[in-house]
């Protein structure tokens, strides 16, 4: 029977998408931080799963951990935006 062939592969399927969605999750997780550059004082875009970022504007490397955080946002876009916001002032 159809039925009773299809059931084991149906909850190996769903540990399969557990698991997708558990990484998913992890994804949305990470968030984006606002940093600035301790050198030349810019505004720039770092993952909080970074551990270094160089800066786009003066090459230096940046500690993400040990670098003044303005911000911090959910997504890229939403970091862009404050970005813009910030450097608006
Ligand atoms: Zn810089």
């Amino acid at each position: 029977m159809l039925h009773d062939i299809s059931l084991p592969y149906l909850s190996l399927l769903s540990v399969v998408y557990e698991k997708a969605f558990l990484q998913i999750r992890m994804l949305t997780l990470m968030m984006y931080l606002v940093i600035v550059c301790p050198k030349c004082g810019k505004l720039l875009l770092a993952y909080s799963s970074q551990k270094t970022r160089v800066c786009p504007y003066c090459r230096k490397r940046i500690v993400v951990s040990e670098a003044v955080k303005v911000a911090k946002a959910e997504s890229a876009r939403d970091a862009s935006i404050i970005i813009q916001k910030l450097k608006a002032k």
